[in-house]
Formats: structure tokens, sequence, C-alpha cells
């Protein structure tokens, strides 16, 4: 059964799309099957992927209106892992999903068809607590959470927490913290060690080891629709996201051997 890993932190601009794409690129480059949604309509992840936003017909939208199976939406990278991609259209689904019964459900059943065949399925949700976010946290088993070390970073952290306490209430019992992930990381300025030291303090080991640094390489691979372990394999960007994909897989096996 897959794994299935929501990227969700509402605040904007903190990574979560270059996260969802190089940690499934690294995943799949250690022979993981791997699925990722792009759940937010500005469709980052999908051109990051290297998919034209007019290359596709249908995409996550048709999924979650029950309109498609996953199966026959998804595209296949070069870099062997798949997504299901969207595009703006998702703007307009997302208010007639508002209309539809059990709207937070819509994407926990779509994926039934799927787990089976994959191992981890990554979900880049958009920067916000709507409804698409519930979705993704309703039908993960998990949320990787990444924070920029900047002033404010925390802020916004405690809404997020309640969120997902609250569908561990609710609807998904099972919803785990994966991890805090630091991203965008600059060693010498002291803002982002203070930060990071206040994050080690409140959350100790729910914080991954693994830190991504602030990259130009990282930057630059989106416009090349590619992600950076391929891009520049050798920059610091690429050893990160490799790292990160290293961790979470000790930490299932880890889970699965206890
Ligand atoms: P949004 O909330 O809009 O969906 P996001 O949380 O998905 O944003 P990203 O799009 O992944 O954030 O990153 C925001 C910007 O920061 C992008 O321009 C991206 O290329 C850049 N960026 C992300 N990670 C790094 C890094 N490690 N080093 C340098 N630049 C980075
Ligand atoms: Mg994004």
């Amino acid at each position: 059964m897959a794994k299935i890993i929501a990227v969700a932190n509402q605040k904007g601009g903190v990574g979560k799309t270059t996260t969802s794409v190089n940690l499934s690129a690294s995943l799949a480059a250690t022979k993981h099957r791997v699925l990722m949604i792009d759940l937010d309509p500005q469709g980052n992840a999908t051109v990051g992927s290297g998919i034209r936003s007019d290359s596709f017909t249908q995409s996550v939208n048709d999924v979650l209106l029950g309109e498609a199976l996953v199966s026959d939406v998804v595209i296949r990278t070069q870099w062997k892992y798949d997504v299901l991609p969207t595009n703006a259209d998702l703007t307009v689904a997302e208010v007639r999903l508002l209309q539809m019964q059990d709207r937070e459900q819509l994407l926990k059943r779509a994926l039934r068809s799927v787990q089976s065949i994959y191992d981890f399925i990554i979900i880049d949700c958009p920067p916000a607590l709507n409804m698409l976010t519930v979705n993704a946290l309703v039908a993960a088993d998990s949320v990787l959470v990444p924070i920029q070390c900047e002033y404010f970073a925390l802020e916004g952290l405690s809404s997020l927490l309640g969120s997902i306490d609250q569908i561990k209430k609710s609807v998904n019992p099972g919803l785990q913290i994966e991890g805090l992930l630091r991203t965008m990381y600059d060693g010498r300025n002291r803002l982002t060690i203070e930060v990071s030291e206040q994050l080690l303090q409140h959350f100790g080991e729910r914080v991954y080891q693994t830190v991504i640094p602030r990259n130009v390489r990282v930057a630059e691979a989106p416009s090349h629709g590619e992600p950076v372990i391929t891009y520049d394999p050798r920059s610091q960007g690429a050893a990160a996201y490799l790292a990160l994909a290293g961790e979470i897989i000790r930490r299932y096996s880890a889970v699965a051997v206890a």
C-alpha cells in the first residue's frame, strides 16, 4: 500500500512545490513507485515536472469530480514518477467541489484504485487551508510541512497544526505529522539559525535532520521543467533532496521492522 504524504503549509512560497517535485524524483531514483499529485491550481508542480499545461485534456479536476479515473489521467515523466497534473481549471473545480456531497473525501476515494500500484503518493497542496488542502489531509497518512526559516515562519504553523488535529479527530484518525522540513536554509544567517533552533526546541524529532539549503540550482531547475537531481546532480540542492528521500525511507523501514 502506498504511503500518502501531503506537502502542506498555507504560507506561500515556503518550498512546497519544490519539495514535492524533488522528493518525488528522488524517491523514484531509488526505485520506488511514485505518484505526485498537483493539487494547486497554480500548476507549478506539473510544469516543474516538464509537463506543458496545454499537453493534457484531463486533469486532477476530472478525478476529483468523479469524471475520470486516476489511471486514465496520470502522465509518466522521464524521471520515472507519475504526475496527476493540473491547470488553472482546478479553481473552477474547487467551486463545484464545495457543492458536492462528502466533498472532503473525494481525493481519498479516487486514490483507492491506485494505492496498491505505488509505494509513495506525494500531494503538492495550495497555499491555503481550503477544500483542496482538506481533501489532501483526509486522503493522507501523513503531512510534510516545509518551513522557511525566516521571521514569521512559525506564524500560521499553529493554524495548520490545528487543522491537522481537527481532521484527525473527525475523519482521519491515523493522520500523522510526517515531519517539518527546513527549506531555503542559509547557515550564515543568524535569523535562520534562531528559527531553526526554535523549531527543534518545539518539535524535536519531528524536524527532519536533512536541511534543504538555499541553492540557486534548485530555483533554476523548474524553468527547465526538470527536478534538480538531474538538472544539476552535483549541486547541494540535489544532494539535500536525495538525503531527504533517504531519511523518509529509513523512517518507514524502521517503523516496518518495529
Ligand atoms: P506556493 O505557496 O506559491 O505554492 P511553494 O510553497 O510551493 O509556493 P515553491 O514554489 O516551491 O514554494 O518555492 C518558492 C520559490 O522559492 C520558487 O521560486 C522556488 O524556485 C524557490 N526555492 C524553493 N526552494 C529553494 C531553495 N532550496 N533554494 C533556492 N530557491 C528555492
Ligand atoms: Mg507551490
